[in-house]
């Protein structure tokens, strides 16, 4: 089943995860970080939506709506009550 987190649209099905660490090598955000049988989501308030880790994944253990980035993580810097840090900034 899929994990739902509030702050992005990221995710993720850790009983999918074959662990064969692609998302890691392309995530641009650094969200993920390696697990013993699969790998974790240790800085999900980070992801930008970009898509990068659905379109890479060969076990389609991860979904994100993709070009929401921008505006969900400016939502979520204001819902914390802090300013967008340089992991959350718009590019
Ligand atoms: S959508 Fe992009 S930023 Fe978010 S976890 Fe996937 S690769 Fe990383
Ligand atoms: S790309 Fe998919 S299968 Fe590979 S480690 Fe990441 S979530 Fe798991």
């Amino acid at each position: 089943m899929f994990n739902s987190y509030l702050l992005t649209t990221l995710r993720f099905d850790e009983s999918a995860c074959t662990n064969c660490g692609m998302c890691l090598a392309v995530c641009p955000q650094g969200v993920f970080v390696p697990g013993k049988k699969a790998v974790q989501m240790a800085y999900t308030a980070r992801c930008m939506e970009c898509g990068a880790c659905q379109l890479n994944c060969p076990a389609g253990a991860l979904q994100v709506e993709s070009g929401v980035g921008c505006a969900s993580a400016m939502f979520g810097a204001a819902l914390r009550g802090k300013k967008l840090d340089q992991k959350e900034e718009c590019t």
